[in-house]
């Protein structure tokens, strides 16, 4: 993993009255998992669609280790970032393999390279590679597409994983199974992880901290679990 520091990150979409994102500052540690909770509108999404570039900041600054990236190349990025979102945003006329292969692929690694890159992120989110490999995604199950969504955010083994409810488009038991795969792969990987969600109970199950936000993200606690719940 990677730090991540928001340096006075705000967002003002043209036309709003009021900016979606206001200053927000956040120091978040290499290998640490934090989450971003609170309620719908609140600004979580577009704080991570800044984070990897998909919305530029009306001002304030995004570092990534000791790199400033705000104004890097989105491509250059894909390198430092994987991306999962909710319904698994899979591309349906791809299939699995395809799909995994995208980001390695476009930050130029080798064809055999990919190839084994696919099998190996296959086995890692539990998915059979000979079984799935040639699936398109409307082949699979809410579940699976989850799990292909987070092997095609971790295929160019990014520092950073940005995950923006990747889980909440599944039914609760499937959502359980994926969350605790989340924590074995974290375990494993120790990646730099910021996941978006409203569900208070994921936020505690997944975080190593947890960042409690209000309207325009505006941060009413960023603690562990254990300090939030005692608070
Ligand atoms: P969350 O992810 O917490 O639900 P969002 O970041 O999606 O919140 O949205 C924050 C605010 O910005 C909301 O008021 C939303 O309506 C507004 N918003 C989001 N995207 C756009 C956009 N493309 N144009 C204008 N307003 C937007
Ligand atoms: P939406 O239209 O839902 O807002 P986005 O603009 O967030 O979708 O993303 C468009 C597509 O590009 C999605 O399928 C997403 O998974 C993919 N994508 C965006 N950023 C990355 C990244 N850093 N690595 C891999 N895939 C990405």
């Amino acid at each position: 993993g990677a730090t991540i520091q928001l340096e006075n990150l705000t967002k003002s979409y043209p036309g709003s009255p009021s900016p979606a994102v206001e200053d927000v500052s956040m120091d978040i540690k290499a290998g640490e998992t934090v989450i971003l909770v609170g309620p719908s509108g609140c600004g979580k999404s577009t704080t991570l669609k800044m984070i990897n570039r998909l919305i530029e900041p009306t001002s304030g600054r995004i570092r990534i280790g000791d790199e400033d990236v705000t104004d890097m190349d989105p491509v250059k990025l894909r390198r430092k970032i994987g991306y999962a979102i909710q319904s698994s945003g899979l591309f349906p006329h791809m299939t699995v393999a395809e799909n995994i292969a995208l980001v390695p692929k476009m930050t130029g690694w080798s064809k055999s390279g990919v190839k084994d890159r696919v099998e190996e992120m296959l086995d890692l989110v539990g998915l059979d590679p000979r079984e799935f490999h040639g699936r398109y995604p409307r082949q699979l199950s809410g579940g699976q597409q989850q799990r292909v969504g987070v092997a095609r955010a971790l295929a160019a083994d990014p520092p950073v994983l940005l995950m923006d409810e990747p889980f909440g488009a599944v039914d609760p038991i499937t959502r359980d199974h994926l969350q605790d795969e989340l924590i074995r792969l974290q375990h494993e990987l120790h990646k730099t992880i910021v996941f978006v969600t409203h569900d208070f109970d994921e936020a505690i199950k997944l975080g190593d901290r947890i960042a409690v936000l209000r309207e325009r993200s505006h941060i009413a606690q960023f603690d562990t679990p254990e300090a939030i719940l005692t608070n």
